[in-house]
């Protein structure tokens, strides 16, 4: 098969489609090439390849040689340069690209092919010593990091006493002589680390590069990348061999990157940076502070440095010529890198844009109404998981704020929390429970898991397109930075600015939209979901086939889920009610009770107040069905833990504390999952059902009196048999019968059942008999299906995603092969005995994109999430029907 795909030079080998082939990066220059856009000459080795390496104890076939060498070829042929060559030497980059971008994780070489003789023949063509000898000592240092693993430190240090015995203070102010020297320096540095010479062998350097970029896709923090970002260890990178571009070859060259709209706000207009006579990686590094694209953007910064539009004007202009040629081409926002050698535009890479939810979505509408997509695609550009950062907190604007500085409003949302000043403290205190804000000076890739376990992310050095500021809008976390008034102090773990010192343990609050950094905590106010978001809504709903309701039992979740749209109530958790400070006291004398007498009057106190929660409830969802699920935990989980509390239970349930203490010790399980809980508690209480039953219709009925009729469902938990809910269910319509016929008024209601054992799914077609809706548990029914308890997976789920054993968390994430079959069998048994039979889904899994589109494909009549997740799901369920 082949291995190697050209581009550049009036050829394109492949195209958009061949992504997983090429990589994003690699199947992107070639279809700009083919649109006739101009990008350096090169060719791409194909992700099989990489596959290839692995497979081949990381060795190179000879075949790939020889497509290389035809590869080359091309490149030499379009820029009329020879690799290797004294006279016109070619000099290439070498860089990663796999299926998706994994920014900053994997490496890069540049200005590869310089060896000793070919930095003479790039000193003459160039006409520019210096160029060539810095191009070259930047190749040592490049290369001796990425491929020979030396320390990058050696290199940086010899740099430093270079400019210090030349009394000078930047790299600018070294000229080709001293390069010279520090070369020189270098390459001792390199033979005395390794016993070798540094490589001259322009082929050796460049197979050393190709089998570096394969080999970074197996390092640890690309390893971590992909394992937060559900990416598959085997898809592996490809590689892209490129002629070079130089943006460092003084005033009329330049660096730049841009988004072709805001990608933190969305808004039309091009947003970029640039820096000139520098070399791709400064802007990137946040090294030295890029200039603004645009006049517009410098203005409104107030900066003086002056913009591309103003330095480049004809650059620019061909520059913004292209960035709309690539909008309707590609038809969506793109992410751009280019150079600009002596006058002459390059681009180097496109990619459609990472954005902030609130870009994204702002993005979406608008190419709608510009035609440029349709309202289908619109919905299908929104990831649903993002939308949560819309529905996230942002500051209050009336609190008082003490402001101790403004970076760069990096990536929406406030933060708040202690101040840690590394990644490893970030992610051990957010493991016990501390909300933190990572302050760093800049981050780097081995940040990762620190930024992921803040909540928020601040930095002092850095652009917008700086590593924190791109991770952070990927992961969803405020970011504010370049925050350059801070002095952050590693050692001391603490901040100084203006006076102020915040020290680890401190609180902060950042404000990722405004830039503003304060001190202490500041109050926050729900976001706004009209506009943009209430467009997206609407759409999504036309589409739409399963119904989103939500898993609420108090009256505020209830009002949230319903400002969020939920059609209803999916699970009513009628527990959450005992738990109430006030009833309490009587939930425990109930279940202290000897016999059911005393259960019965202890019921008695508890039936007005969950009669009037459910009348609440009813009210607050008017014209939607309500499901309320009888009592379901162990009754154990209600007990008194310390002394103090057996005393004050004691006392009112008139017992002594030692008879309390044998009470508590009868009712202790070993297993409470698998225990005495769900329909078992009304199997052996009927009478806690009863009362539970009655407060469902006598408030139904009252609510129907002053308006509209309620429709309550009324569900059975933990059913594993069709017996078993045949008996609750007769209690529950006795009761119905027996409320109505007392208050001379009868109520439309159903009775149905979780699926949360496999029993149940195996025998719903009997089970069907007796349910007029089933509704998947599918918490307890991974739990019970995959043997894996709930409360303690977390100990050892994390190395089975790890070892690929589940693609991701199975209580995240619907276990489609095992626990997704039980649930269509399931829905096609009960379906078979009662053809009208309603099914839905009230796990968590209810709010996850994935499992929504597994349960649109299985049929499900709707699914039941949390309230903050219904927009995600009827976004999710729209896209699941498109
Ligand atoms: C379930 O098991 O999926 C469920 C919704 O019930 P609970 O989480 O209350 O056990
Ligand atoms: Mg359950």
């Amino acid at each position: 098969s082949r291995y190697v795909y050209r581009f550049g030079g009036g050829v394109s080998d492949g195209g958009n489609g061949d992504k997983n082939l090429l990589g994003g990066k690699g199947a992107n220059l070639a279809e700009m090439a083919s649109i006739g856009l101009p990008v350096p000459p090169g060719f791409t080795i194909s992700t099989d390849m990489c596959a290839h390496y692995y497979e081949n104890g990381q060795k190179f076939g000879s075949g790939i040689v020889d497509e290389v060498t035809m590869g080359l070829n091309h490149i030499e042929v379009a820029t009329q340069r020879g690799f290797g060559h004294t006279e016109d030497p070619l000099l290439v980059s070498v860089r990663s690209g796999a299926r998706v971008s994994m920014p900053g994780m994997m490496d890069t070489v540049l200005n590869l092919g310089l060896n000793d003789q070919t930095v003479e023949g790039l000193a003459a063509t160039s006409g520019d010593p210096r160029f060539a000898w810095d191009s070259y000592r930047r190749f040592i240092q490049m290369y001796s990091d990425v491929v020979l693993g030396l320390d990058h430190g050696l290199f940086e240090e010899a740099l430093e006493i270079a400019k210090e015995d030349k009394g000078v203070h930047l790299d600018t102010e070294l000229d080709a002589d001293d390069l010279k020297a520090l070369v020189q320096r270098y390459k001792d540095i390199v033979e005395q680390e390794l016993g070798r010479p540094f490589p001259q062998d322009v082929h050796e350097q460049l197979w050393g590069a190709v089998g570096a970029v394969f080999g970074s896709w197996q390092s640890e923090r690309a390893k971590v990348y992909r394992r937060l970002n559900h990416i598959p260890g085997d898809w592996g990178t490809a590689v892209n061999v490129q002629a070079m571009v130089f943006g460092n070859m003084g005033d009329t060259s330049a660096t730049g990157v841009a988004f072709t709209r805001d990608p933190a706000t969305g808004e039309r207009a091009f947003y970029g940076e640039y820096l000139i006579n520098a070399q791709g990686e400064d802007v990137v590094a946040g090294i030295r502070t890029p200039q603004y694209l645009t006049k517009a953007a410098r203005e409104r910064a107030g900066a003086k440095a002056a913009s591309m539009e103003e330095a480049l004007p004809e650059v620019y202009g061909e520059l913004a010529r292209v960035f709309d040629l690539l909008e309707t081409h590609y038809r969506d926002m793109q992410d751009i890198e280019f150079t600009v050698e002596r006058g002459k535009l390059w681009m180097l890479q496109t990619r459609s844009g990472k954005r902030t939810a609130k870009a994204a979505l702002k993005i979406a509408i608008d190419m709608a109404r510009e035609g440029l997509i349709s309202e289908e695609e619109a919905v299908l550009r929104v990831d649903p998981a993002a939308l949560d950062q819309l529905l996230h907190p942002t500051l209050d604007p009336k609190a008082e704020r003490r402001v101790i500085a403004k970076g760069l409003p990096a990536s929406p949302g406030a933060a708040c929390g202690i101040a840690v000043f590394d990644a490893d403290t970030a992610e051990r205190r957010a493991g016990q429970g501390d909300k933190v804000i990572l302050v760093r000076i800049e981050t780097s890739p081995e940040d990762i898991h620190g930024m992921h376990a803040a909540e928020g992310i601040l930095t002092a050095r850095g652009g917008m397109t700086s590593h924190a500021a791109v991770v952070a809008r990927g992961m969803g976390r405020p970011c504010v930075s370049g925050a350059g008034t801070l002095a952050i102090d590693y050692k001391a773990k603490a901040l100084r600015v203006g006076g102020v010192e915040v020290k680890e343990g401190d609180t902060l609050t950042i404000d990722g939209a405004s830039g503003e950094v304060m001190l202490g905590a500041v109050p926050t106010v729900q976001p706004e979901l009209a506009g943009d978001f209430g467009t997206l809504m609407e759409w999504a709903d036309k589409v739409r086939r399963l119904k989103v309701r939500t898993n609420a039992e108090t009256p505020n979740d209830c009002r949230t889920a319903r400002e969020f749209g939920a059609e209803g109530i999916g699970l009513c958790r009628t527990e959450h009610m005992f738990f109430d400070a006030e009833r309490i006291t009587a939930v425990r004398q109930m279940i202290l009770a000897e016999n059911e007498t005393g259960r019965r009057a202890a019921l008695a106190k508890l039936l007005p107040a969950q009669r009037s929660n459910f009348v609440e409830i009813f009210e607050i969802m008017k014209g939607f069905p309500v499901t309320i699920r009888l009592l379901d935990p162990p009754l154990h989980e209600f007990l008194p833990h310390g002394e103090d509390e057996y005393a004050e239970v004691a006392r009112a349930a008139n017992v002594g504390v030692e008879q309390l203490k044998q009470r508590v010790a009868e009712l202790h399980e070993f297993n409470p999952m698998l225990g005495h809980r769900g329909c078992r508690l009304g199997i052996t209480y009927p009478e806690i059902y009863e009362m539970q039953t009655r407060a469902i219709f006598e408030a139904a009925v009252e609510v129907a009196k002053s308006g509209e009729a309620p429709l309550p469902e009324v569900m059975v938990p933990l059913v594993a048999t069709r017996a078993e809910l045949a008996i609750i269910r007769q209690l529950i319509d006795a009761t119905a019968r027996k409320v109505f016929e007392e208050l001379g008024r009868s109520i439309d209601y159903l009775v149905g059942t979780m699926i949360e054992l496999p029993r149940a799914a195996l025998r719903a077609g009997e089970i069907a008999e007796e349910a007029q809706f089933f509704s998947f548990g599918t918490n307890d029914l991974t739990q019970t299906t995959l043997g894996v308890s709930r409360d303690d997976a977390a100990r050892f789920l994390t190395a089975y995603v790890e070892k690929g054993i589940f693609a991701r968390d199975p209580f995240v994430s619907i276990d489609e092969d095992g626990v997704g079959e039980l649930i269509r069998l399931a829905a096609e048994r009960g379906r078979g005995t009662a053809p009208g039979l309603k099914l839905g889904i009230c796990g968590e899994h209810g709010g996850d994109p994935s499992s929504i589109a597994f349960c649109e494909g299985a049929g499900l009549d709707y699914v039941s999430a949390s309230p903050y997740r219904i927009p995600i799901a009827r976004l999710a369920a729209a896209q699941a029907a498109l």
